[in-house]
């Protein structure tokens, strides 16, 4: 069941890319937008930012560096440098620093199966179940290190597999693209998610409501339990939506920046984000 679900979600959003990708030739005109184009997506936080978007919109708004992005080295400075019309300066070494592309290696022996590599895989790299041993796709993997720290038993090793090669030589646009696409399709999977889970709480929530509601009134006390009762249950609704309406504001933000997340509205399944494809 959850496999299929999985699938027919992984369906639709592969219906909605190419639209997406279409809107994004009338609306990727954006200095971020551009940006974002030149980065490897590797999604590994070391420009200091919790993705390639974020830091791209942090370039354009002059808040960020453009040599703050060590997976893209040398090259990825001087393609940022020309985009923004400035000289091409050494990558800072603060944010790491250029070196041949790693992928991570599970010691399936040691594996426990905590699951917690893959929370952090941002690129849903790495397969895997509770309590069972998990495995890396070293053909999804971007060598971003983030699936290392998180393992209770330091069972990953991070194993260079472009020797001599570093930046954007070991790295090619075709493997930044769907790392993008992955990036995106598990930002909006997560999302889909969290509103999901808000959605069923809030109906949870709600029905109690009707249950506390139905009760016979009874003495003064028991009608003071029961109006504190539903006190606290009308405050977890309005917390519930407004939860769920900060989701949908959140998911329309994102399709009206033109983001690289590709968050679609999450709400209605026949609404045709317009957004460009390419957040979490
Ligand atoms: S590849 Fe890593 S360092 Fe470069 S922009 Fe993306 S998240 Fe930042
Ligand atoms: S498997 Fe680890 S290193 Fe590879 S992309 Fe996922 S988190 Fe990054
Ligand atoms: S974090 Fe380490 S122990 Fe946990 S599932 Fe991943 S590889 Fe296995």
């Amino acid at each position: 069941m959850g496999e299929r679900l999985f699938c027919l979600e992984a369906n639709r959003f592969a219906r909605i890319m190419p639209d997406m990708q279409n809107d994004a030739s009338i609306l990727s005109n954006s200095l971020a937008d551009r940006l974002e184009d030149a980065l490897p997506q590797t999604q590994c936080t070391k420009c200091g930012y919790a993705a390639c978007r974020p830091y791209a919109e942090a370039m354009a708004s002059g808040e960020a560096s453009y040599n703050q992005c060590p997976p893209g080295g040398a090259e990825g400075v001087a393609r940022l440098a020309a985009i923004l019309g400035k000289p091409v300066i050494p990558l800072n070494p603060v944010h790491g620093v250029e070196r041949p592309r790693p992928v991570a290696v599970i010691d399936e022996a040691l594996c426990i199966g905590c699951t917690l590599c893959i929370q952090a895989c941002p690129v849903d790299a790495i397969m895997g179940a509770a309590k069972q041993m998990h495995t890396v796709l070293p053909d999804l993997c971007t060598g971003c290190d983030l699936c290392v720290a998180p393992c209770p038993v330091d069972c990953i090793a991070m194993v260079d597999v472009t020797p001599g090669k570093t930046g954007w030589a070991a790295w090619s646009q075709q493997q930044a693209d769907g790392a993008r696409e992955r990036h995106d399709f598990r930002s909006f999977r997560l999302q889909r998610e969290r509103q999901e889970n808000d959605a069923r709480l809030a109906a949870k929530a709600a029905a109690k409501l009707k249950e506390v509601q139905a009760q016979p009134g009874g003495t003064a006390a028991e009608q003071s339990e029961q109006q504190r009762k539903k006190a606290i249950i009308q405050a977890a609704i309005a917390r519930a939506n407004a939860k769920l309406t900060a989701a949908q504001n959140g998911a329309e933000a994102a399709v009206s920046h033109t983001t690289s997340t590709g968050v679609a509205d999450l709400t209605d399944p026949d609404k045709t984000p317009k957004s460009r494809g390419g957040e979490t």
